[in-house]
């Protein structure tokens, strides 16, 4: 409970206006409170110190008083005979608050560290503010067992032992271990043992992973180098979410996760990786640091571009150049459905689980494409060759005016994307080929893994235009150029 008397003080050695503070304190001394004991409100009780909780302005008081405990303990410091710690002299530190978090150093003789308690008790004297025992812990280093009892008992403090947590990250001496960053890696676990329940698409879980998974590390990246097996767990328990759903499986995933951290320009997904991710976030803060001394780091970072350092565009500087693919665009046209443009994706990168595929894995022994019962069952013949896709594709294609002579899945997708003059037309076409892959891809699973018939392929030709152009409405509004093209499908 703050003083109010204490607030009243402060505010006017702060030098804040009269009629200001009194307008605080009407404020602050103002409330009145009644409890309900059986029922019924009891008299009002008039409080005589204290602010009250969750009040807007309680927040910005309290910064007050913590101001009033950073003087008194730097007061400490011009104290003869008051010693700081080793590691803190030559800034003259001896505090450090966030909120109502504080760490104090000093030197570990006994006559600095009752210097440093009695400026505690004088801060808790005049705000009636109470240090909490219970939080507080000390932390000694070469020390006798007799030295450490001693300094206990003046204290009143409970002796710790690093690390403890500040600001939820461990804070130690030594670099992180695997075992401090379990911390992360189970926060990571219960989220997703809350999603598993759920039955997400591929697109649905990889944003989980981008917007919720990877930035709980973020934070983390930002302060320690992570060791590379926590990093590994990581990435694994991302990548059997992002393909099965759980934080482990024993099944693999479809492509390698470093495969996955590439630009969706070079048929990746843009996952960020961390191991290159944290190199560059710490990059910052060697650069911060050498902006103040004048060593070889300077010059190197007098060399770089700017001024300014970007943890994203050293990240995106550290990440190896690939090759990009030609089907990039069309395959991630915002305008297509979601999980639509995943499994479009994967068709492109040829990592669906085909029969062919099955079939090296031994895990299949016919390979006859269940649509045609005629040949074998690859990417190129399941979503292009096979007769049964192709009467679908085709008049799909011609539901919307074109009459592509193409020669595979890809080459229609540039067809598709080098459509000019109008725009919404190109939009369509790639929000269809993208619907028509993954209607082929469910219906193909349908028929293996629940036994069904094949859908006629009039019903599904329907069905696609269907998703389509509701889709297509949905987006665009009357002010696009060609929406009547579209309302006229
Ligand atoms: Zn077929």
């Amino acid at each position: 409970m703050v003083e109010w008397s204490f607030i009243e003080d402060m505010l006017a050695h702060l030098g804040f206006p009269n009629h200001f503070i009194e307008m605080v304190m009407t404020c602050i001394t103002t409330p009145a409170y009644s409890m309900i004991i059986n029922g019924n409100p009891t008299p009002l009780i008039l409080p005589k110190r204290g602010l009250r909780q969750g009040d807007p302005l309680s927040s910005l008081l309290f910064t007050i008083c913590m101001e009033y405990g950073t003087r008194i303990l730097q007061q400490v410091t011009s104290i003869p005979g008051f010693k700081f710690h080793p590691r803190c002299k030559a800034l003259r530190l001896n505090n450090l608050w966030f909120a109502d978090d504080m760490l104090l150093f000093c030197s570990g003789d006994i006559d600095s560290i009752a210097m440093m308690i009695s400026g505690l008790k004088l801060f808790s004297e005049t705000t009636g503010l109470q240090i909490s025992a219970e939080k507080s812990e000390i932390y000694l280093a070469g020390m006798s067992t007799l030295e450490r009892e001693m300094i206990a008992k003046i204290s009143g403090f409970r002796i710790g032992k690093l690390p403890f947590t500040y600001l939820g990250v461990p804070m130690d001496t030594k670099k992180i271990t695997p075992k401090e960053c379990e911390v992360l890696t189970d926060k990571m676990c219960k989220r997703i043992k809350l999603w598993s329940s759920r039955n997400l698409s591929y697109s649905g879980r990889l944003q989980l992973v981008n917007s919720i998974l990877i930035s709980i590390c973020t934070y983390w990246t930002q302060i320690f180098i992570l060791p590379k097996t926590v990093i590994s767990r990581i990435n694994s328990m991302c990548q059997h979410f992002l393909w099965h759903g759980v934080y482990d499986s024993s099944k693999h995933g479809n492509i390698a996760w470093d495969n996955l951290c590439i630009p969706k320009k070079q048929g990746g997904l843009n996952i960020r990786n961390l191991w290159l991710w944290n190199k560059a976030a710490i990059g910052k803060q060697i650069w911060s640091i050498c902006q103040k001394k004048d060593n070889l780091w300077v010059k190197w970072v007098h060399a770089l571009p700017s001024t300014h350092y970007s943890i994203k565009s050293v990240y995106i500087q550290l990440r190896p150049n690939g090759i990009s693919v030609p089907w990039s665009n069309p395959v991630w046209c915002r305008f297509s459905v979601p999980k639509h443009r995943f499994i479009i994706w994967l068709t492109m990168r040829r990592r669906l689980f085909t029969k062919d595929r099955l079939l090296n894995f031994n895990l299949v022994d016919d390979t006859t494409c269940v649509l045609c019962k005629t040949d074998i069952e690859t990417h190129d013949h399941l979503f292009f060759n096979c007769c049964y896709s192709a009467v679908i594709l085709k008049q799909v294609m011609q539901w919307l005016g074109c009459n592509f002579q193409t020669r595979s899945l890809q080459h229609l997708l540039q067809k598709g994307w080098n459509i000019k003059g109008n725009t919404l037309k190109k939009l369509t076409v790639l929000v269809a080929i993208a619907a028509t892959v993954y209607a082929i891809w469910k219906i193909r699973n349908n028929i293996i893994w629940r036994h069904k018939d094949a859908t006629t392929a009039t019903k599904m030709i329907y069905h696609i235009k269907w998703i389509v152009k509701n889709r297509m409405l949905q987006l665009c509004n009357d002010n696009y150029r060609h929406i009547e093209w579209l309302k006229a499908l």
